[in-house]
């Protein structure tokens, strides 16, 4: 029920070091928890390495004792989610995110995606495997199938939305775009927090608030792509959109 999106990027020399990925997303995902949740996990992208990926049934408490006996290593971007379990039940295979592309791509999703499972028949037929019983887990595999399809992350999330019906908030990340997040949403909420060198995603300006209080609106059926210096929305047609600046005056 809560979902955080991070870039930054080493520092210039001189200029101090961004916070690393996985402290700014741990700290969302605790302002977020009054949403409520089941489980909770992580992804981090960390250069040519590879995704580096955490998840655990139950409180963050969980995923953080994992992650203090076995820490990830160091990464500039990453994604964070907390799971209000719908499809499939509360376990460790059933948290996210859900990896596609051998590893390569990690997908968190809150919400519902009602036609799943005609989509993961048709994904089952041409022999991919599931690890989840999530009607998540599809869609990670079907933003896969458009990657290849189309070679780039953002096109992939737009073709990938189009399929998809139901409620969604979706981020993404993938090995071969380290520096980037992209996201969707269909009557799910999803905001962008803006940093200086650094860029947010969240369900909740919760995610953010610590980091900056400018903040631009998206709107439905639209996709956004975030790295370190640049922010990006198209609707699903492709067209270039303009996200509605809103500065966040709540004390935190
Ligand atoms: N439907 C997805 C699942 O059950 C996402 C639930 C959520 O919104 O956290 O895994």
């Amino acid at each position: 029920c809560g979902i955080v999106g991070y870039v930054s990027a080493p520092a210039a020399p001189g200029a101090s070091e961004p916070a690393p990925a996985i402290d700014v997303i741990l700290a969302g995902l605790r302002r977020m928890e009054y949403r409520g949740y089941d489980s909770a996990g992580v992804a981090l992208v960390n250069g040519s390495e590879g995704v580096h990926a955490a998840k655990r049934a139950g409180k963050l408490g969980n995923l953080l004792a994992d992650l203090e006996a076995t820490p990830l290593p160091e990464a500039h971007t990453g994604i964070g989610h907390t799971r209000w379990a719908t499809h499939g039940g509360p376990t460790d295979n059933n948290a996210h995110p859900h990896l596609a592309d051998d590893g390569k791509l990690a997908l968190i999703h809150n919400g519902i995606i009602e036609n799943y499972a005609q989509l993961k028949q048709q994904l089952l037929d041409e022999g991919v495997e599931f690890h989840s019983e999530t009607d998540t887990e599809v869609a990670a595999h079907w933003l896969a199938g458009k990657l290849r399809q189309s070679g780039d992350l953002t096109e992939a999330m737009r073709l990938t939305a189009q399929d998809l019906e139901g409620a969604f908030t979706l981020l993404a990340v993938h090995v071969d775009f380290p520096d980037t997040v992209v996201g969707a949403r269909r009557n799910s909420p999803l905001v962008i927090g803006l940093g200086e060198g650094v860029n947010f995603l969240g369900s909740d300006v919760a995610a953010f608030i610590e980091h900056t209080r400018e903040a631009l609106e998206i709107g439905q059926d639209e996709v956004v792509t975030i790295t370190p210096d640049s922010v990006a929305i198209v609707d699903l047609q492709g067209n270039p959109v303009q996200g509605k600046p809103f500065h966040v005056d709540w004390d935190a």
